[in-house]
């Protein structure tokens, strides 16, 4: 299992699974066969993480190829991710207390025996020390076993989740503040509060296809109690009116500028934003720090065939750009809060259009949003 580094390879994928595996999405997608056996599900989250492909793009070809009742499934799970991310939009302190609560867990953690085994893989639960080994070599899970892993971590290993969550961010090439944060407290039971996930060895042994045995893991347990309510904010998400002659940038969670409501608009210079681990809370691993190089040279490759003024520059370099700039929207995270930190008023925020719609639907749990799909799907297809 190799992820790709292009925007044309990611298409490629997109292509394939749409021909050869859609079909059976909604039948096989929570069987995880192994890491060589991967195409019951579409495996393009490292891609649409990073804005190599969008949602619109997905759900556009998708709907080229299969009816919406065929694809239903697919496209629901493909905008789970939209409403995660309007989720936390909605409560974006979420994300700043779980950061908090991590430093301080952090220091308390750094020589805890029960979580340095963890992290290494050297628990007694041998289908969880394969999951980190997994995760380590090809930055990847398959969405069960997230559940199960972040599950035994939990309940099991009796670890904070936030510990857990930093583990995934850290190694995943699809680490997002929004769908790892969320799915952490999900399992958790904060989330859907009193609402927890216990993996069991029967669902295990089940949907992996026998692939593990002897495992003894806590198939009972309370949910984590919430320590605080959030209520939501006061936010617009309106774009500016005139958009043309200045600067853009483009952080590493939109690299298909040329793709996005924007890609008209005559701007004055692209800026690619890199951001390595001098300025990041939740350090990277090499691998994830590599395939994000070489995703941001993909986007300027492709930008510069345009014959479209770009270059990369690091993040802290924004503090010395001061004249007015636009910004696609980082959405709540780590480029957003370096943003905001450094109170860099010079730059004014673009929104998706599918971001802008969908968003007014997150105020609720999924349940709800999902409601309101065949909504989204019709305006955006
Ligand atoms: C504890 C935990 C942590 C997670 N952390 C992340 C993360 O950091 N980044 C991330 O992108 N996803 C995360 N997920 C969601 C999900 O596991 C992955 O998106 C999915 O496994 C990606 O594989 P795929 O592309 O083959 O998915 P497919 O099943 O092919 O789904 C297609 C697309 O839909 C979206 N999607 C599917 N399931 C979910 C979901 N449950 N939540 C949000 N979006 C979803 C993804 O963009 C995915 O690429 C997490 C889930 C859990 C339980």
């Amino acid at each position: 299992m190799k992820f790709k580094d292009s925007r044309a390879a990611a298409v490629e994928e997109l292509n394939q699974f749409i021909e050869n595996n859609l079909l059976e999405y909604s039948k096989l997608r929570n069987f995880d066969f192994g890491p060589q056996k991967r195409g019951n599900t579409s495996c393009l989250s490292p891609y649409i993480t990073h804005g190599l492909i969008d949602e619109v793009e997905i759900i556009k070809k998708t709907l080229g190829k299969f009816s919406f009742v065929k694809n239903e499934k697919f496209i629901q799970e493909v905008l789970w991710r939209v409403y995660w991310k309007g989720w936390l939009e909605l409560r974006p302190n979420v994300w700043t207390d779980y950061l908090e609560e991590l430093k301080n867990i952090k220091v308390n953690f750094k020589d805890n025996k029960d979580y340095l085994d963890a992290i290494e893989g050297k628990t007694s639960i041998e289908c969880f020390n394969e999951w980190v080994k997994e995760l380590k070599k090809f930055n990847y899970l398959h969405n069960h076993a997230r559940m199960w892993f972040a599950s035994i971590w939990i309940f099991t290993l009796n670890l904070p989740w936030q510990l857990g969550a930093e583990f995934f961010i850290k190694h995943l090439f699809d680490g997002d503040a929004a769908s790892n944060t969320l799915g952490w407290r999900w399992v958790a039971g904060i989330q859907t509060q009193g609402k927890n996930y216990l993996a069991t060895e029967w669902n295990i042994k089940k949907f992996t296809n026998n692939r593990f045995q002897n495992i003894k893991i806590n198939e009972v347990a309370a949910p984590k109690l919430a320590e605080k309510n959030y209520s939501i904010i006061e936010k617009s998400f309106t774009n500016p009116k005139l958009l043309d002659g200045k600067i853009l940038l483009v952080f590493d969670n939109s690299l298909s500028m040329e793709l996005t409501d924007f890609k008209d608009h005559n701007f004055k210079k692209i800026l690619i934003i890199s951001n390595k681990n001098e300025t990041r809370q939740i350090q990277l691993s090499e691998n994830i720090l590599n395939f994000k190089t070489l995703l941001i040279t993909d986007q300027l490759n492709r930008l510069k065939e345009k014959s479209i003024t770009a270059e990369v520059i690091k993040i802290n370099e924004l503090k010395n750009i001061k004249e007015p700039a636009y910004a696609l929207y980082p959405t709540v995270g780590e480029n957003l809060d370096y943003l905001q930190l450094n109170k860099l008023k010079n730059i004014e925020f673009i929104y998706r259009e599918i971001d802008q719609f969908s968003w007014q639907f997150c105020n609720k749990g999924f349940f709800n949003f999902k409601n309101y799909i065949p909504k989204i799907v019709t305006k955006f297809n």
